[in-house]
């Protein structure tokens, strides 16, 4: 049972932080109408970046997801012999094998320094399909990212002959949009795109730094798949332990069982291989971070102090201001937010049990919407909580209350959307670079709730279905992640032996 904490820790991406939001009007006289003339940086999420050490990658975000299935049979096995030391030594190997080639030290800063980043799926500096990629190093901080974007910028810029690019922030990737509009400003931006974006925690990564390793048995319960992978050998007899409140006994029994193989896991795995590289701090809700810091051991004054002093200032200089720096983004460019909702989390940590994208929920990805829980709608006669600009923002399923999203009015969600790098959203990013002032009501074709098909396939309007977008780069996060699940699955085998096991001895 530890395992399935141990890979669940990696997954983390969501949490509940919020920034509580207030409507914010725009004045749009003052927008630029057309900004297609512009280039757009396009910033990839995590594990896109590739590492080389001496002429050689030692860090290819292709692998990822092998890396983590390729030792599933050796994990089954340790698990179905019951060997769970075994098996939490191989989690921990294969945290190694993963991440180990790219770890830093306590300062923060990369232990090889010979290991550099190249920049990599689709190189920085190459145009693809109408815009330039920004992978960033995931080993820096935000805001050294930032500095290492600025110079992007530029070099953008001059190539381009334009003074000014449109910015398409994913994932991880919007502490690093955060952190430059802190430190640069706007004046080289000409729209912003918030998509799927993390800056405001997830309560995945909340939860693995703040040691809430929980197994939250309201997920399990309801899920009939997490993370794209389909949980239909196991749905119906998690849902039936659910039911009889089986799972909530085992849930019990991990957790006396399981405190010493995750303090294992955290100081062999966890702590080394995750928090000592910056990027992932970024992830921790800022609501959680004292809290994170104080449950793996980081403090100004000890070995980590370095390395806290950059996530310091920039939680409390930058994420905390969030709202001021992008109520200026809003009040003088285009800018909008894309998210998902209608999937489950990983099923770790109190506050698991919310709608996601996979990995960010829903709530921290919109700035702020009011979600119901998964499979429990909100009444038909639910009334949105902010009735103050005259539409209806609650979806036509009655999971997502979006009047309390900070820029409601241009706030596009998705229902089922993965956690991925959409580039354009069946023709939406294009229509919204040309169109003059639009918001969620401006264009019919699309509305601000949506339904996600397929990889990349968007239908636009809730009826509606075009597809668009096939050109589309793996997203090695999520198949990561997915990787973790494959191994997770291999745990809940052993769950579900359990009970067998014991009639076993008993009789
Ligand atoms: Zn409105």
């Amino acid at each position: 049972m530890r395992l399935k904490k141990v890979l669940c820790v990696l997954l983390a991406v969501l949490s509940l932080t919020a920034v509580l939001p207030l409507c914010v009007s725009a004045d749009t006289n003052l927008k630029e109408a057309d900004v297609s003339k512009y280039p757009i940086i396009h910033f990839t999420g995590n594990m896109h970046a590739l590492f080389i050490n001496e002429g050689k990658t030692i860090f290819n975000p292709a692998s990822m997801g092998t890396e983590m299935t390729k030792r599933e049979a050796d994990l089954n096995a340790a698990i179905s012999a019951l060997d769970l030391n075994k098996a939490l030594d191989i989690a921990i190997e294969i945290f190694w094998a993963v991440l180990g080639p790219v770890q830093m030290n306590e300062d923060g800063d990369s232990i090889n320094k010979n290991i550099t980043c190249k920049h990599g799926t689709v190189a920085n500096g190459v145009k693809w399909i109408g815009r330039y990629f920004f992978n960033f190093d995931w080993r820096l901080d935000p805001v050294e990212n930032a500095d290492i974007l600025a110079k992007y910028v530029d070099e953008i810029c001059k190539k381009e002959g334009k003074d000014k690019v449109n910015m398409y922030a994913v994932s991880g990737s919007g502490s690093i949009l955060l952190a430059y509009l802190a430190k640069y400003g706007t004046s080289k931006v000409a729209s912003v795109v918030e998509n799927i974006t993390m800056q405001n925690g997830t309560s995945f990564f909340g939860a693995l730094a703040t040691r809430d390793m929980t197994l939250n048995t309201e997920v399990l319960g309801h899920a009939k798949e997490v993370n794209g992978k389909s949980m239909a050998d196991y749905s119906d007899l998690l849902q039936g332990l659910y039911n009889t409140g089986l799972l909530d006994i085992l849930e019990r029994i991990a957790k006396i069982m399981s405190p010493v193989a995750v303090n294992k896991l955290y100081e062999e795995a966890i702590i080394p291989l995750i928090f000592q590289m910056p990027a992932f701090w970024s992830y921790v809700p800022i609501k959680d971070y004292e809290l994170a810091k104080a449950k793996l051991g980081f403090s100004k004054t000890n070995k980590y102090a370095k390395l806290v002093a950059k996530m310091d200032h920039y939680f409390y200089d930058i994420v905390a201001k969030q709202n001021q720096i992008l109520d200026d983004v809003y009040s003088k460019m285009k800018f909008a937010v894309r998210a998902g909702y209608g999937r489950y989390n990983y099923p770790i940590g109190h506050n698991a049990f919310v709608t996601t994208d996979t990995t960010v929920d829903t709530k921290y990805a919109t700035f702020g919407a009011t979600c119901a829980l998964p499979e429990h709608p909100f009444s038909p006669l639910h009334i949105q909580l902010d009735l103050s600009c005259g539409h209806n923002h609650v979806s036509p399923d009655h999971m997502v209350d979006a009047s309390t999203c900070r820029y409601k009015e241009v706030t596009w969600i998705a229902l089922n959307q993965r956690h991925q790098s959409e580039y354009s959203y069946s023709g939406w990013y294009e229509w919204w670079l040309q169109a003059k002032n639009p918001t969620v009501n401006s264009n019919p074709v699309f509305p601000q709730f949506s339904v996600w098909v397929a990889a990349n396939k968007q239908r636009t309007g809730w009826d509606t279905f075009v597809t668009q977008d096939e050109s589309y780069a793996p997203n090695y996060f999520v198949e990561f992640f997915e990787g973790v699940w494959g191994l997770l699955l291999g745990v809940w085998r052993y769950v579900w032996k359990l009970p067998t096991i014991w009639l076993d001895l008993i009789f």
